[in-house]
């Protein structure tokens, strides 16, 4: 059966959660036994996020077949288990990049060429490829209806919904019905002109999904309907839920995935059942106990920098019946300040990826402090490549112990840098190559990766498997020619690329727990199936914080 669209767009203010509502829909579609996928359609001009700040647009996405994404595909991927592709996230600046080496092959035959139709299909192209195998295709659209940059999005899901005709395709709309606290009432007026500007422009929601902070009356929902030309039953509440994982039981409860099923004449396949996500919820609710990490970064006052990461965290405290309670610690600060001020009262410390050179005076400072004082030790990509520096220099003796990312002095030890720009790799049996000024978009060692695990390793204990793959995103790489002296110290690089030339994983034996990675495990990690990794890391953090908590107190007591 040929699949059904549903679009999902956003209206009156932006970070309402459409991502989360669109991956909780595929999940409640998913347990009643459909096959879905989801896609996001960003409006803006980057051909990819992969270049964007942080600070603008949340984390990066890295997906298995190496693309940069927006970070809601990280939710659709953690909400339904499906792995996104790099066919599932697509921008204007993509689009155009397209359309304009088309015009210059001269693919148009002398046409003008236009928004409508030639825009406007190649977003239809995008939206409706690959989709043979899919009973349902939740596509998000970024952004704001009225924004200038959407609009020829708009256009083009107005025109599926004309050709695939309304029995295939549904459009959701989320919206917002502020609170107005001196008159007490939740307002409708933002939800009503948004949906007259989706009508302006010849779509008319089906379903509206009005986010609220509090319950909203029946009254309201009446008005609702009636302004918005959407009956009652579909003018569902989506309010503010206590945590991410209760978001797909409560709009099951509104019943969303109901309605969405009654517009496409369809009957579920299964029984719906979402116990396990209720297990998710009881355990992240009331955990048995809690552990503070350090979180040493660069982005530490954006929650969405490290999206993955900390959302992994979260699925290994679940599983470890305990509260992750992150302690960001912007790694600037103790470039100046002592770590153990900082650090002193942590029960584990992470590093996580990173560029540049801002913070990393203060991210090695961490590593020495995690590893002179045992304290259990992750550090990520950036993360891993700052711990063997640190560890070069320290236990080493090789003082100038540098990365190529930050220092362009030439290394006195003839061995080289000891991080290294990475100008050639294995990809699927064929050789990579990358030049130092080449273009920065697109050009890292990105998605997934096969590891040979080292037998007998701690790496070796947590992931009980010979051969992993994870998913990577760099452009620098360990320099295994340091890699015997380091073994004298314990220093162990117990993963390897398949041909042995490429470092993956470090740890420290004889250490509680420090492991560096040269991937990102983050993105692989899901609420119903935690990562390994983290699930260890926080293991370790427990155990040490139940051992390091009494003698703290007395160290501090005889200190005061
Ligand atoms: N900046 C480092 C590199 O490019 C690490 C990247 C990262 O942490 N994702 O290799």
């Amino acid at each position: 059966m040929a699949a059904k669209f549903i679009f999902i767009t956003g209206g009156v203010v932006s970070s309402l959660g459409k991502g989360l509502s669109a991956a909780s829909l595929a999940a409640l579609l998913q347990a009643r036994g459909f096959r879905v996928r989801l896609r996001k359609l960003d409006p803006y001009l980057n051909v990819d996020p992969g270049t964007m700040n942080p600070t603008q647009h949340g984390e990066v996405f890295v997906t298995e077949d190496g693309a940069e994404t927006d970070l809601d595909l990280g939710h659709y991927e953690r909400f339904t288990g499906v792995d996104a592709r790099k066919s599932d996230n697509i921008t204007t600046g993509q689009i155009y990049s397209d359309l304009l080496a088309k015009e210059r092959r001269g693919d148009y035959l002398g046409g003008t060429v236009q928004v409508i139709p030639h825009v406007t299909d190649l977003i239809k192209n995008f939206v409706t490829r690959d989709s043979e195998k899919e009973d349902f295709i939740l596509c998000e659209i970024g952004g704001t209806v009225g924004d200038i940059e959407g609009l020829p999005f708009f256009e083009a899901i107005r025109q599926l919904g004309y050709e695939l005709g309304r029995s295939r395709v549904l459009y959701v709309h989320v919206t917002l019905l502020p609170y107005i606290a001196v008159a007490k009432e939740l307002k409708t007026k933002p939800t009503q002109h948004s949906v007259k500007e989706l009508r302006s422009i010849g779509i008319q929601p089906d379903i509206l999904l009005c986010r609220a902070e509090k319950a909203i009356p029946v009254s309201e929902k009446k008005k609702i309907a009636q302004f918005c030309n959407v009956p009652e039953s579909c003018v569902i509440s989506a309010l503010d839920a206590t945590s991410i994982y209760k978001v797909p039981q409560n709009l099951h409860l509104e019943g969303f995935d109901v309605r969405v099923l009654e517009h496409f004449k369809m009957k579920s396949k299964k029984k719906v059942s979402l116990s396990s996500w209720d297990r998710i919820v009881k355990r992240y609710e009331k955990p048995r106990g809690e552990v503070n990490i350090a979180f040493v970064g660069k982005y530490t006052s954006i929650g969405d920098a490290y999206k993955s990461l900390t959302e992994a965290l979260d699925h290994a405290g679940i599983e470890n019946n305990v509260r992750v309670n992150l302690q960001w610690v912007n790694a600037r600060v103790f470039e100046s300040a002592d770590a153990q001020s900082k650090l002193g009262d942590v029960d584990a410390i992470l590093v996580p990826g990173g560029f540049g050179e801002e913070g990393v005076k203060g991210k090695i400072a961490a590593v020495k402090f995690a590893r002179e004082k045992r304290i259990p030790y992750l550090g990520i990509c950036y993360g891993m490549q700052l711990a063997v520096i640190e560890m070069a220099r320290n236990l080493l003796g090789v003082k100038d112990a540098t990365s190529a990312e930050f220092s362009s002095a030439p290394s006195k030890d003839p061995r080289g840098s000891l991080v290294g720009i990475m100008t050639e790799w294995e990809k699927d049996g064929a050789t990579e190559k990358r030049s130092a000024k080449g273009d920065l978009g697109g050009t890292m060692r990105l998605g997934s990766y096969p590891c040979e695990i080292a037998s007998g390793s701690l790496a070796a204990k947590i992931y009980g498997a010979k051969t992993i793959t994870e998913r990577h995103r760099h452009r620098y790489e360990v320099n295994l020619a340091y890699e015997a002296d380091f073994a004298v110290h314990g220093v162990i690089f117990s993963g390897k690329s398949p041909d042995g030339a490429l470092p993956e994983i470090v740890e420290l034996e004889g250490h509680p727990w420090f492991v560096g990675v040269q991937y990102h495990p983050e993105f692989k990690s899901r609420p119903l199936a935690p990562h390994p990794l983290f699930v260890s890391f926080v293991k370790a953090a427990k155990e040490n914080s139940a051992s390091l908590k009494p003698k703290l107190a007395t160290a501090r007591k005889k200190a005061a």
